[in-house]
């Protein structure tokens, strides 16, 4: 489904299965499941540090998960809007930028939200928003500040919407949080956990937005605040130079193999059965490392865990988004990298301009926009053609006063079936069950944003890598305890938008 990427296709293809199974039995294998920033990142830095041999089993063909990139029309472009945010921890930003070189380019976040039908500049700006705030909305937030908010409770259970309201006030919540919610998860904010306004909304109080405002007076600011990080190539770059790294320390990656099971003996990992062109093989391991999906993990081993965990792994949900591409005969759509739709009257969350990331004049001509529309696997949308997406997308941009009027030369969508784990309220005492079952396994490892079911951002994933990997002894132990106290800084990650 993804091209292979340019540099790095030539230099892996020749070394996809060599010594898989084989030649080099001293030393313990680690298998890795999943391509993603997570699973690159791990075999890089095992194989560097030439702890073990390093297997890394991907489902499709290129690299860097959700995270990666695809070539359109002369252009790369990504999975939905994605930057490398400058809070990446300081050791692995500069392993990036010594891998990345001119390519990763230091770029002003010049961005637009949409509420109560005006634009507002994102990330925000104090004179924009005393300037271009509707009034009501601002009498609004100004009414529940000489409130404060609201008591400190009103016999709720605790939930992302009390949580919120006290923090924001009922206007902010109202106007903006509530219905965005509603539309990213598709959940009542209710029905979301306290924990998805903790670790979700980085501005989740009124103290904390102000700190934000703060970020864009000059003087006041934070460094790297309202900047990002973004590879001139795509922000699949990233996995990819990771990936070439990881290979040539001697890190064998294997595409398009679907992993369907692991096999565990005596209570740890034994092998890896995974679907290549429509065969099965299997790969003995001394550890398997799963960025997958978590409930689909458990699902795949074998003996099958008891029912009660099995009906668990069936609790756990992630939000799907079909992103539609739509590429036009213009050479810029607008001056703004992207646009952020919280209302509910437009479907989709945010519209991207990938040439205003990277800042191509390539391709002459034309351009192309990345909508994301929160959707799940099933619904009425998941349906729609091409064409039909893109029809609605030109409607829902025309009402959010963004007229497309050059020719529209294609359209093309993806679907990500796991875009957001959904903390539907209650939904801890499930996972917590998933988590303590696979820790019981020996040799297993479940870390990244889908085994983790962690809301996290492409540097959390990098971060829980390395952490994976300073916690193997090149003797094949892997310090548990350790890994303890990691899984507690990952508790501590919060999503940067
Ligand atoms: C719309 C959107 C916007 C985002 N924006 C940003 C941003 O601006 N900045 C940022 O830092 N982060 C952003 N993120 C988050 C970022 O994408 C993730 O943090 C990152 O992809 C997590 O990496 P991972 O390796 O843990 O998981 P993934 O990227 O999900 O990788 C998991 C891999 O496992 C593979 N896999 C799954 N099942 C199987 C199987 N059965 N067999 C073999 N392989 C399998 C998948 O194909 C995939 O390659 C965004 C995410 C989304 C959805």
């Amino acid at each position: 489904m993804i091209d292979a990427p340019r540099q790095s296709d030539n230099a892996l293809a020749g070394n996809k299965l060599r010594g898989v199974g084989g030649g080099d039995t001293a030393r313990p294998h680690v298998i890795i499941l999943g391509a993603g920033p997570a699973g690159v990142g791990a075999a890089w830095q095992v194989a560097q540090r030439g702890l073990a041999r390093v297997t890394v089993l991907e489902q499709r063909d290129g690299f860097g998960g959700n995270a990666g990139s695809f070539d359109l029309e002369g252009l790369r472009v990504d999975y939905g809007s994605h930057r490398l945010h400058p809070a990446c921890n300081p050791a692995i930003l500069r392993d990036l930028q010594a891998l990345l070189g001119d390519d990763l380019l230091d770029r002003p976040r010049h961005g637009r939200i949409r509420l109560g039908g005006r634009w507002i500049h994102f990330p925000l700006k104090p004179v924009d928003l005393f300037l271009r705030v509707p009034p009501k909305f601002a009498l609004g937030v100004a009414g529940d500040l000489a409130r404060k908010f609201l008591p400190e409770s009103n016999g709720q259970p605790e939930s992302f919407a009390t949580i919120l309201e006290r923090g924001l006030g009922r206007t902010i919540c109202r106007e903006f949080y509530f219905p965005y919610a509603r539309k990213l998860w598709g959940l009542a904010p209710p029905d979301l956990a306290p924990i998805q306004a903790q670790r979700r909304v980085s501005g989740n109080s009124i103290g904390k937005m102000l700190r934000k405002l703060a970020n864009a007076v000059p003087g006041l600011k934070r460094p790297g605040a309202g900047r990002f990080f973004y590879p001139r190539r795509g922000y699949g770059q990233i996995s990819e130079r990771i990936a070439e790294a990881a290979a040539t320390a001697g890190a064998e990656f294997i595409h398009g193999a679907k992993v369907t099971g692991v096999d565990c003996e005596g209570g740890r990992v034994h092998a890896v059965r995974f679907e290549r062109n429509g065969a099965e093989q299997v790969l003995t391991a001394d550890h398997v490392w799963s960025t997958l999906p978590v409930g689909l993990l458990l699902r795949s081993l074998r003996p099958a865990p008891p029912a009660d965990v099995l009906a668990a792994a069936g609790k756990i949900s992630f939000r799907g988004m079909i992103l539609i591409y739509l590429v036009l005969e213009q050479e810029q759509f607008t001056e703004y990298d992207a646009h952020y739709f919280p209302g509910e009257d437009i479907r989709i969350s945010r519209l991207s301009e990938p040439k205003n990331y990277s800042v191509s004049a390539e391709p002459r001509g034309r351009t192309i926009l990345c909508a994301e529309l929160p959707a799940d696997p099933g619904s009425p949308e998941w349906a729609m053609t091409d064409e039909e997406l893109g029809r609605a997308l030109v409607g829902w941009l025309g009402q959010a006063g963004l007229p497309v009027t050059a020719p529209v030369l294609r359209v093309v969508t993806k679907r990500l079936g796991q875009a957001y784990p959904v903390y539907r309220t209650g939904f801890q005492e499930h996972l917590q069950k998933l988590d303590e079952y696979a820790a019981r396994i020996e040799g297993l490892l479940l870390f990244g944003r889908q085994a983790l079911f962690a809301h996290d951002n492409t540097h959390h994933a990098l971060f829980m890598a390395y952490s994976a990997a300073d916690c193997l002894s090149p003797d094949g132990n892997f310090d548990h305890t350790r890994w303890a106290e990691f899984r507690k800084i990952f508790d501590t990650h919060v999503v940067e938008d």
